[in-house]
Formats: C-alpha cells, structure tokens, sequence
C-alpha cells in the first residue's frame, strides 16, 4: 500500500488493483503513476495492491489460478466470517486493510473481465455510486447494482452505501483480462477519476455519453445445459420484451423488459452459477 501526501488539506482518495491476482491492468497503471511520482496537489492519495500473494502465482500457462489463494477476496468485505483462529489468506489481507479503507472518501476498485464485453463501472447499491461513475465521466455504461448473496465486496461496504456518509466507491471492469484495450480505458479511468480532485483541473477531453442501467434480475443456470441463443457481448441492449436469449435445458429465457441490458454474460455456466444479469436502462444517450 502506498500513501502520497498533499501539503494541502483535502480528500483521502484510494485506488485498488489486484482484488483479484489475475487481472493485472490496474496494477501496471497504479505501477505507472508510482514510477512517474504522481502527487494529488490536495488531501491524501492511496494507491493499494490488494492480494499481491495470489499476483505472485500468476503463470501464463495457467492464468486462472492465481485469481485468490483460497477464496474470492472480494466477497469479504464487512462480513469476514470463517474460522478466526485459521483465517483464509484473503481474511487477513482484508482485516488488515479494513481500518485504513474506512478512512477513504472516494475509491474507485480496478477489475477485468473473462469474456469479451464493453468496459463498464460498477456503481454498487448507492445513488453515491452513481453519482461518482457520472463525475469520472467514462466508460460510457454505468451500472447499478446490489452486489452478491455470495458476500459483500469492496463497494458494498457500509462505510461507501451508508445515506449518512459521505464516502462514495465504484468498480471498473475495463475490459477483457490481459487485452491492450483493457489497459487503455483502465489508463483513461483512472486518469478521469483523478482529475476529479484537483481543482484547478485543465478541461480533460470531453466523453461520450454514458448509459445509466439497474440490475434487475440474476439469471443462474439450473442445468448443465444452459446455452446462450447466439454469442451476445456484455453490454448489448435487446430492444425488445419477450426475446428469446437462452435455453436452460427445457426452460426459455427471455428478455423482461424492453431495452434489455446484459451484464457480463457468462459462456461457461456450471449449474447454479450466474449466467447473466440482466439490467433495466434507465438513461440513455439520445
Ligand atoms: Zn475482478
């Protein structure tokens, strides 16, 4: 974890990389800004490799296996349980980081995706969410959401959901693992989320439109058979109600709404695993 001081009073500003040990593209960024001995000119900016223990196994070969140690460390956050006197590898990285993340105003978490799709902002539970991915300003689709029943993650704590706190965080998925492109919007993210602090800030070069869209509805397979109906890509809008995306053995999935936003379809679906989420639009670019 590194810490980089203003001389001037202002926001604790954190950015996290690695939550998950395979998806490196915010830690060659967060990397960069150390190298280049980037300052805030106000408050305070925390710049934290989350599970460097799961990085260090990461192998070409076999890129999976180093996404956590022992459990997914980002269903963990508020809610480490597990056994105390043995905790998993990801429990005490995250008891260890717990107090000074609650000391944070404004954190935006850097992710990658497995399967092809648009770069998107996970903007949690909170209207405060929102309102942090519309103020970064890019990648162009904004989406709200409640998190897993499998745990709380970073974005979900109390301390960034609360009405009654001003702190506020959200979640890139820049792009698939490993790509060029991934690197890219993770650069242009984080740059935007930055300038978002500095007052005297130069007009940063305008973005396109954001669409604005709210999980509804998590579709999980209930076969070892569920199949898509073609090979859609994260982020596809289908236009209307009642079309047909997915089989489920003998079950039919179909759209709920109009304008149906698929959230990070997943082409590998074990049996009760999500397959896909589906989110209402709620603003659109016209
Ligand atoms: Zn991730």
């Amino acid at each position: 974890m590194h810490q980089v001081r203003s001389p001037h009073a202002g926001p604790h500003v954190a950015i996290t990389a690695l939550m998950h040990g395979n998806e490196y593209a915010g830690a060659i960024v967060l990397a960069d800004l150390l190298r280049l001995g980037f300052a805030p000119r106000q408050g305070t900016l925390s710049l934290i490799f989350l599970n460097l223990e799961a990085f260090s196994r990461f192998s070409p070969t076999n890129p999976i296996r180093s996404r956590f140690m022992d459990e997914d460390m980002n269903r963990l956050w508020g809610n480490v349980h597990g056994n105390l006197s043995r905790p998993s590898s990801e429990e005490r990285r995250v008891r260890q980081l717990l107090p000074y993340i609650e000391t944070v105003d404004r954190l935006l978490d850097l992710h990658s995706m497995l399967w092809p799709a648009d770069p998107l902002i996970l903007a949690g539970p909170s209207q405060k969410g929102i309102d942090l991915a519309v103020r970064t300003g890019t990648p162009a689709l904004v989406i709200a959401d409640s998190g897993h029943s499998a745990g709380p993650r970073l974005i979900d704590l109390p301390h960034f959901t609360r009405p009654d706190s001003p702190a506020c965080a959200c979640l890139l998925e820049g792009g698939q693992h490993w790509s060029y492109a991934c690197l890219e919007t993770t650069r242009k993210t984080v740059s935007s989320f930055l300038a978002i602090s500095e007052k005297d800030r130069k007009a940063t070069e305008p973005h396109p439109p954001q669409i604005i869209a709210e999980v509804t509805h998590r579709v999980t397979a209930q076969t070892g058979l569920f199949t898509f109906t073609q090979s859609f890509h994260g982020g596809d809008i289908i236009a209307t109600r009642g079309t047909l995306i997915a089989t489920d053995g003998n079950d039919e999935i179909r759209t709920p709404y109009d304008n149906c936003l698929l959230v990070m379809p997943n082409f590998r679906t074990a049996r009760h695993h999500t397959a896909v989420r589906l989110a209402r639009v709620q603003s659109m670019p016209t």
